[in-house]
């Protein structure tokens, strides 16, 4: 036998597996049915993470679209405890939203549409 044909060509997709799904992870998913497209359950979780960061962001961003409202109301409307962290992202976003102090540490905001 011929050292040439005991060396099996090399197919990354095949032998490696797929990338991860998880933006900037490099590593190989080759686990992907056990970690469903992730390399591993920590590129998973991030994963899940930010698309349910995301999911608050909009529902804030929907909530202030049909008027001003207060933290509790956004809080209330799906966009989470940390709601003050997806409005600095909003505004990182380019959406011009205000707030205003009403007193005794309830804020009022409102999406200034362009
Ligand atoms: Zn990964």
């Amino acid at each position: 036998m011929s050292l040439e044909n005991s060396v099996a060509p090399i197919d990354p997709d095949r032998d490696l597996g797929p990338f991860c799904a998880l933006d900037g992870c490099q590593r190989r998913a080759r686990h992907a049915r056990k970690h469903g497209r992730y390399c591993s359950d920590a590129c998973r979780a991030v994963a899940r993470k930010t698309q349910a960061t995301k999911t608050r962001a909009m529902k804030i961003l929907g909530r202030l679209q049909s008027g001003p409202c207060t933290g509790l109301e956004l809080l209330a409307a799906g966009g989470g405890i940390r709601y003050g962290a997806r409005l600095a992202e909003l505004r990182k976003r380019g959406h011009n939203i205000t707030a205003e102090n009403l007193g005794d540490g309830v804020w009022k905001y409102t999406l200034v549409m362009p």
